[in-house]
Parts: structure tokens; sequence; C-alpha cells
């Protein structure tokens, strides 16, 4: 795949046409969020726009702000109706090659559920 480039056939592509089932948290019709197939945490959910972005960095250069905010705000709900909010969660994106992104189809991840530790394995700089 070209870089950059949004492929239609990305698996993430396949969940939102129903192609491939997945465990849905939430769907309206702008943003699907379902569980994570190889759960890091108790809570795992990935949250997926519906237009076709790459990354982060596609969704914010491309996005309209209005869509940018209802999909973050949409990310804090599902937080919170899975009662993240109280003892806290991570939210995580990975954007290209350093951050090991493995399905170019713009996702944030939802981890909660358990205390999470350092930020980076290994790494105890954040504490
Ligand atoms: P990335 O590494 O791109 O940030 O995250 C991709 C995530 O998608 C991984 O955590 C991986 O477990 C998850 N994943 C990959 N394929 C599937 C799938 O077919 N179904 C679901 N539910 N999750 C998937």
């Amino acid at each position: 795949m070209e870089e950059g480039v949004y492929d239609k056939n990305n698996i993430f592509a396949k969940i939102i046409r129903g192609e491939i089932p997945a465990k849905k948290v939430y769907e309206d019709e702008k943003v699907l969020a379902f569980n994570d197939i190889q759960p890091a945490a108790p809570v795992h959910i990935l949250v997926v726009t519906k237009g076709e972005y790459v990354s982060f960095n596609d969704f914010v250069q491309k996005a309209k702000a209005e869509e940018v905010k209802g999909f973050f705000a949409r990310i804090q709900k599902i937080a919170e109706e899975q009662g993240l909010d109280k003892n806290g969660y991570r939210i995580i994106t990975n954007h290209g090659s350093d951050a090991s992104q493995s399905v170019f189809h713009f996702h944030v991840h939802i981890i909660g559920g358990r205390p999470l530790g350092a930020l980076i394995p290994g790494d105890t700089s954040h504490r």
C-alpha cells in the first residue's frame, strides 16, 4: 500500500460494512466502537471513524473541526459508559511505522479496567 493512501479493503472498513463480525459497543452514523480482538486489558475498545482516514494525522488534517470534536467527545462518553472515568483509562492512537500502526484506518484504543503501569513498557519516566 502506498503510504497515506486509504485502502477500502482494510479490516476496519470490512467491519464497518458488516463483512467481518465484531463485538460492537457503540454505533452511530459517524462512529463505530468495538472490542479489540486481542485485548491488552479487561476493557480494550477500538473507536473508529466511519469516514475514510488512514490515521490520526490524516483525520486531523482532513476532517472538519466539528467531526474531530464529535469523535473525541464520543470517546469520552464511551469511556464513561464503561465506568472507566472513575479509576482512569488510557487512550492511544498509533500513526505510522515508529508507532507500529497495523491497521490503516484511523482508530483510537480505549484501554482500562486495571492499573496500566508505564506509558511505554519498561519506561518508568512517566510514573
Ligand atoms: P494499531 O496497531 O493499528 O494501533 O491497532 C490495531 C488493533 O486492531 C490491534 O490492537 C489489533 O488487535 C486489532 N485488530 C486487528 N484485527 C482485528 C479484527 O479483525 N477485529 C478486531 N476486533 N480487532 C482487530
